[in-house]
């Protein structure tokens, strides 16, 4: 079998169903490069996502790795085989699991609905869309870039003094309030929570805005970092989202609920809910200049913007493959703060 093949039958196996295909990409460069062992972080870093369908694949490449030594004289596979044996032995552990096992195929199959998910019913449903409705009409009055800002008191306030927003119900604020203040594990959302005021604003002047992406940075550490991404990565790499305060991740957070048509937990499964985002404290997302809307999808993983994120080899991803927060493989998620 030659690399190509490895690799399509891992993608069928759904191994790189989620983008790891840069990990597998250093997994094969390493064999095929030094014909040498697979080196052990690197199946560490892929045991979680394969549970369940790892130790085929993996006498496979034992396979390969045998059949590699008679050409170029190596004597690792006894090495390799040790390192399948703890592998699989951890994959035995995780499997007997419930819970690992559990949320690990949640985050693999994301855009999937579980017999657990947390569903809202047809009246809240219909609250969230006249909510969304009214944020709406807020962000077309005042714009994108300044919706990223916003705080809840301010929308209030737009809510008020713009006729053609209308103000917010005191059912509609309630709601909002609650949202913000409930607790997201009962979605499936087991990240920490960030934010811990409702009203809590981003002060501007800690914010610089990024030239023509409409979106603003923290000074400091963040726009410190993008700007050695740019001076890495090259011209190539943009920021698709930076600075996002709570009323954005609130709209951003109820707009995936009613496109996953009520399923909290499969909106918690896509994005943060609104209070747990990083992006309100210093993470940002990148992305490669004109692929759009496939940016935040594991395509991003696909490209060279990626690859060379990778091999700078200074780069966090905040949502991994085997994140324990019930969130979607972000390749393009950076961890700053
Ligand atoms: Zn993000």
């Amino acid at each position: 079998m030659d690399r190509r093949n490895i690799l399509k039958a891992f993608s069928i196996s759904g191994f790189v169903a989620l983008g790891s295909g840069s990990v597998m990409r250093q997994l094969f460069s390493n064999s095929a490069e030094n014909s040498s062992v697979v080196d052990a972080a690197n199946l560490e870093t892929l045991e979680p996502a394969s549970i369940g369908k790892l130790p085929d694949k993996l006498a496979e490449l034992v396979e390969e790795q045998t059949a590699a030594t008679d050409y170029h004289e190596v004597s690792a596979p006894q090495r390799l085989e040790n390192q399948v044996a703890d592998l699989q032995a951890e994959i035995e552990a995780a499997k007997s699991d419930p819970h690992v096992k559990d949320y690990m195929q949640k985050i693999r199959y994301f855009e999937g609905v579980f017999e657990d998910d947390y569903f809202v019913d047809a009246a809240e449903f219909k609250l969230i869309s006249q909510t969304l409705a009214r944020m709406n009409k807020v962000q077309r009055t005042i714009g994108h870039g300044n919706f990223n800002l916003i705080s809840f008191d301010q929308m209030i306030k737009y809510g008020r003094n713009f006729s053609q927003v209308g103000e917010f119900s005191k059912v509609e604020m309630e709601y909002l309030e609650q949202l913000f203040f409930s607790d997201a594990k009962r979605y499936g959302f087991y990240g920490e929570k960030v934010m811990n005021g409702l009203t809590d604003r981003v002060a501007s002047k800690d914010l610089l805005k990024v030239p023509k992406t409409g979106n603003y940075l923290f000074k400091g550490k963040s726009i410190q970092l993008y700007e050695t991404l740019r001076r890495d990565v090259g011209e190539d790499i943009v920021l698709t989202s930076g600075v996002r305060s709570t009323v954005k991740q609130m709209y951003l957070y109820l707009s995936k609920v009613v496109q996953a048509e009520g399923n909290m937990s499969k909106a918690s499964r896509s994005l943060a809910p609104p209070g747990y985002s990083y992006h309100a404290i210093g993470d940002f997302d990148v992305g490669k200049v004109g692929f759009g809307y496939q940016n935040f999808t594991s395509d991003f993983a696909e490209t060279d913007v990626y690859k060379k994120l990778q091999d700078l080899g200074y780069i966090s991803i905040r949502y991994t493959n085997d994140n324990k927060f019930g969130v979607r493989y972000e390749p393009w998620h950076i961890q700053v703060v």
